[in-house]
């Protein structure tokens, strides 16, 4: 999986959601990341489609929201997905909450169908906590490739870093800037100006140095190709403690949605 991806929600008018992941492939990035929820999957199809790359080089993941987890809903609502991408398998399905309609025991059987059938090369979860995991692990005969969760400076994620590291699945950063928010931090805005790059590229670079693989959401030219510049940022040793450092367990994306994130 290509280690930095275009994040794609509220990317909404389609034009511009095309516009946004042809100008990404065309720069070089090879993930794109969307959801049912979105509304754009056709969108972003018509960007991969215009796009002068070839689909197999792009890394297409998609997400089942949590109100089609049933398991014939999850099929149905997988095919249509495909069906709109325009595209005859994605390769990372992800379980978008273990919310909603989420059993594990019925839902999780039908991600495995649709892997044997072909449709998803791979399984994947997000917003799961560690015993999440360990649950979906039990009952899929796939394996959990990812956990997609928000993780930036301010939600470093350090448990579930580890839980990953431990049980060989990937962590994906979900709103790596953090909806903006890092822009105004002193210590991230102090490492930017030191080595006269963006902040955006700072916290991209941070999750880098973690292992951690970043979907950030840009739609205009200069942010997806400012966010695609932060893969030569390599920050020093005290760069990275001094971000360490200002963990303050705050998520943007739905705060309230189960207990302390996952830390
Ligand atoms: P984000 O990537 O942290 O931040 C996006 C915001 O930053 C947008 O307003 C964007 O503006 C701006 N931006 C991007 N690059 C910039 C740059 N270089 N300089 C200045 N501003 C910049 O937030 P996010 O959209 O919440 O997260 C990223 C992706 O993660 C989503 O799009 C989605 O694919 C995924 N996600 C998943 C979940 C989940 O539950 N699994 C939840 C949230 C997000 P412009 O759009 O104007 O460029």
């Amino acid at each position: 999986m290509p280690t930095l991806g275009l994040g794609t929600w509220e990317n909404e008018d389609p034009a511009q959601c095309a516009e946004s992941v042809r100008t990404a492939l065309e720069m070089g990035y090879r993930h794109v990341d969307t959801a049912q929820i979105y509304g754009n999957e056709a969108a972003v199809g018509e960007g991969i489609d215009a796009a002068a790359v070839d689909r197999e080089n792009v890394f297409l993941a998609t997400k089942v929201w949590i109100s089609n987890l049933a398991p014939e809903d999850v099929v149905a609502t997988a095919e249509a997905s495909l069906e709109k991408l325009g595209v005859d398998a994605v390769d990372l399905l992800y379980v978008h909450w273990p919310a909603g309609e989420y059993d594990p025991e019925e839902t999780l059987p039908a991600f495995d169908e649709l892997v044997d059938r072909g449709l998803t090369e791979r399984v994947g979860v997000s917003n799961f906590e560690p015993h999440h995991v360990e649950r979906a692990m039990d009952v899929l005969d796939a394996p959990v490739f990812a956990n997609q969760v928000e993780t930036h400076p301010f939600c470093q994620q350090s448990t579930l870093r580890a839980h990953a590291d431990e049980h060989g699945y990937e962590l994906v950063a979900y709103s790596p800037l953090a909806r903006g928010s890092v822009f105004d931090h002193d210590v991230v805005r102090d490492v930017a100006a030191a080595r006269d790059v963006s902040p955006a590229q700072v916290s991209l670079a941070w999750l880098a140095e973690k292992g951690v693989t970043a979907i950030p959401k840009a739609t205009s030219e200069a942010h997806i190709r400012d966010n695609w510049e932060s893969r030569s940022l390599e920050l020093s040793a005290e760069a990275v403690a001094r971000i360490d450092a200002i963990e303050r367990h705050r998520r943007e994306v739905n705060p309230d949605f189960g207990p302390d994130a996952w830390e």
